[in-house]
This record gives structure tokens, sequence and C-alpha cells, in this order.
């Protein structure tokens, strides 16, 4: 078989700066071992996110000079406009500076005290903007997706039993449903179009709306092409229309599958509920027809949402993931599997398997990829989700130890790709060597962004 190429040629390139380990030693000594306070151009391979760090296309920069900068009624956001209701089929769009703006508007109408939001799994915005609000968002990922070994095809599904269980339990309370797809917190891992259809059902039987949190829209409707029984032969653009056909409504980031470094909307089959939407829009976003965004923005997301539906893209986007996942797992290295849509997990707790999760294996691991090859990735786990419990004052665990690689759309190729694999596997191999991480000094919430971390020396006594 012929490999699968990039399917594009690099018109503009942008410099890495090389360092050496020594250097990065330094550097993040500086960053008080925190990588989110290093600079970019101190990192190698940056792997923090694939939010809003892609590769814009010819296109899309062509669109950006097309950009009409009025302030009501430009032609941009009628691009806009027309772009989200031809691939997703919702008729009610309004434009928001990026996903979370979206969610915030979502939540002024269905959030609020007493009321409770269930998702397959909350991202981490989207649970803070309806606690915000005062409501209860509870998550109900499918059990398969606690095992990071289990080749399950949709880890992202939402657990059925559970969500009629919770529909019961809570009656009147409910007042939203939301999948997110893939589902970025649980492993950028897909949702099956038969599970939507089963939530929809539910929602119908209880009178409660379903929105789906569309940041990787095109991502899970590649997999369910690639992955369910009877989608083989239908083409992506038809399966993300049936998937939206069964929603009331949608929340996105264009930082993701927009393929643009700003923006997002909130969509939605109601006009009504979109004139509130709107209403509420003005006060803090803009005028609808721009929302927070330049006209150039609305231009290159109308544009970008055309081009994630490439399936030679989608194509080439899963296969450089799953290549990195299957090399590394070929050589023993714990990773979780299947691959997903935009990211590379590591299993930090058996990766290292010596540390305590106490001592943040996530952290550690995270910290030696840096310092071996300068890539930035991202702990998922006790450093991020657990925390200080306000009764008891003991350290809480999350569910996983996981270390992320995202991966910027169309921004790193094969080589890339090839040493991020070869400098893991020089960590696998010390990784005996390595030692705990502590925090020496940590915000009380969101503590990964700021926090001051420091190495266990070994032997030492904590
Ligand atoms: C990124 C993301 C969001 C929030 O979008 P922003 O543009 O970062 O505000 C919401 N949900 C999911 C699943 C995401 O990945």
């Amino acid at each position: 078989m012929l490999p699968i190429i990039e399917p594009f040629r690099i018109k503009s390139v942008e410099p890495i700066r090389m360092t050496t380990r020594e250097e990065r030693v330094q550097l993040l000594d500086k960053a008080h071992g925190n990588l989110f306070f290093l600079h970019s151009q101190d990192v190698l391979i940056d792997l923090l996110t694939d939010s809003g760090t892609g590769a814009m296309s010819s296109e899309q920069w062509a669109s950006v000079m097309r950009g009409d900068e009025s302030y009501a009624g430009s032609p941009s956001y009628l691009r806009f406009e027309k772009a989200v209701q031809d691939i997703l089929g919702l008729p009610e769009v309004i434009p928001t500076h990026q996903g979370r703006a979206a969610e915030h508007l979502l939540f002024s109408i269905y959030g609020g005290e007493g009321k409770v939001i269930l998702n397959n799994t909350h991202f981490d915005t989207t649970r803070a903007n309806a606690e915000v609000s005062g409501a209860l968002a509870l998550d109900l990922p499918c059990p398969e997706s606690k095992n990071t070994d289990d080749m399950e095809p949709f880890k992202g599904n939402m657990d059925l039993v559970r969500l009629r269980a919770e529909l019961d339990q809570h009656g009147k309370a409910v007042s939203l449903v939301m999948v997110t797809v893939t589902n970025n917190a649980g492993g950028g891992q897909p949702v099956s179009l038969a599970n939507v259809r089963g939530i929809r059902a539910l929602c119908d039987k209880f009178g409660v709306p379903l929105y789906i949190d569309a940041c990787r829209f095109a991502e899970n409707a590649w997999f369910i092409k690639q992955r369910e029984e009877g989608q083989a032969d239908r083409s992506v653009a038809e399966i993300v229309l049936e998937m939206f056909s069964m929603a009331d409504g949608c929340t996105m980031s264009a930082k993701k599958d927009g393929m643009a470094n700003i923006g997002g909307f909130l969509a939605s089959r109601n006009s009504e509920l979109a004139a509130d939407f709107r209403r509420r829009l003005v006060v803090t976003e803009g005028f609808p027809t721009y929302g927070g965004l330049s006209g150039r923005d609305l231009e290159a997301v109308a544009q970008g949402l055309h081009e994630v539906l490439r399936e030679d893209y989608l194509n080439y986007r899963t296969a450089s993931i799953q290549y990195v996942v299957e090399r590394l797992h070929e050589r023993g290295i714990p990773v979780l599997r299947p691959a997903g849509g935009h990211a590379i997990f590591l299993d930090a707790a058996r990766f290292l398997d010596h540390i305590p999760w106490q001592q943040y294996p996530g952290q550690s691991l995270a910290i030696e990829l840096y310092l071996e090859g300068g890539i930035r990735s991202c702990e998922i786990g006790t450093c991020m989700l657990g925390g200080t419990d306000p009764e008891t004052g003991e350290e809480t665990k999350a569910l996983h130890e996981l270390v992320r690689l995202a991966i910027p759309r169309r921004t790193y190729t094969q080589s890339h790709m090839d040493y991020v694999i070869e400098i893991i596997d020089a960590v696998w191999q010390k990784r005996k060597t390595l030692t705990g991480t502590r925090i020496t000094q940590a915000p009380p919430v969101l503590r990964h962004f700021s926090a001051h971390f420091e190495q266990i020396q070994e032997g030492s006594v904590v």
C-alpha cells in the first residue's frame, strides 16, 4: 500500500528554533516547571493543543482579503451563515468569538439554579459555563471509555442506560442534553450515529432539547464512515447532515474543525429562541452579523468548514495520529487505543508505574518529553482534574493519568511525527530513572495553568 501523504504542499514556512537539552533544563527552570509558562519559541514541536493552532489554506488566506468589515449586513456574514446552514442543516446561525462564548449564550437560557445538564463528557469550558449559571453538569460516558486499552470503536458514546435513569430521576429539572463529538475530554473518541439516535429518542420521550458540542464534527463523521456498519459508502457530508438532523442546535469552536485560528458559533432550529440569543449577543459579543469576529475571520471559517469535509484531508489527519499510536503500541508503550481524532494520549499511570498518583506521573512525563526532545504536551490527570478536597484537605485523584499530545491541523509532517515517536521511546527506555513531581505553589482553581512544579529527588523523603 502507498503511504498516505499530506494532501497539500507548503507555501509558507515558520522556522523552528533548535535548542539543546541543557538550554531546555534552564528554560523549564525559569518556567517553574510549568509548560504553560514556556515561550513558544523555546518549543520544538508544540502539541499543547489543536485549538486555533492549525495552518490555514491558500483559499482561506484569499478569503481573508475578501472580508467585508461593515458593521451590519456584511456579505462575509452571509457566506458564513450559508456555510453553516448548508453543512449542518441548522437555519439560525449566531457567530461568536469562540466556542465558550456560544456556550455562555446557550446556558444563559438553558442554565440556571436547579437545572441539570447531561453530556457524554462536558469539556472543561462547557462545564464551567453550565456551573457558573448555577446548573448541575453531569457526565454520562459509556463504560468502555474507562479502559484505555479497550478497542471498542465508539468509546465517545453516551451511556444510554444512565441517560434514561438521570432523565427519570431529575424529571423536568433536566433542561438540556448535549453530546460532544468527538468526546474531547474522553480521549477524542467518536460517537456513533446509533448512539445519537438513542439519545434523540430519549430526549423526545422526556421532552428535552438536544444540542451537539460540534467542535470536531468532521473527525467524528469520518470515524462513523470508517467504523459504523452500513456507513462506508456514504460521504462525510451526508453523515454530518444526518447527525445534525437529530439535534435542536449546536455550539461550535471554529478553532477546531472550523480550520481557523479564532471563531465559533451557536446554531439552532428555533427562530424564537434564536431571536432571544441574538438580543443577548449584542450585549456581550456584538451585532448579530459579526458576533465577536471580523469579516475576514467569518470568511476564513466559512471556507474552513468546507475544507474540513474533504475526505483526503480527514484520511491523512486520522492516519497520521493512528500511525503514531500504532508505532508506540508496537513498542509496548502504554497509549490510549483506539487512536482518537485529534490527539495521542499516553497512559502515564502505566508508563511510570513506579510513581504514585500523588506525585503526578503525567506531569513528570510531560516535563521529560520537553527536556528530552523539546516537545510540549499537556498533562490531563490529577494535576489538571484533581485538587484538594475542601472537607478533608486531602488530594483527590483523577480517573486517568494521561499526557495529551494534540496535533494541530495541517501543521506538522510525518517526519515531525517520527521524531515524536523516537523521543517518546527514548523516555520510555529510561522511564525508571524518572521521579515524581511536587507542586510548590498553586492557585485554588485551574491550578495546572499556573502552578509551580519541582522534581522530587531520588531517595528524598516526601
Ligand atoms: C475547545 C472546545 C470547546 C471550547 O471552545 P473554545 O473555542 O476554546 O472556547 C468546547 N467544547 C469542546 C469539546 C472543545 O474541544
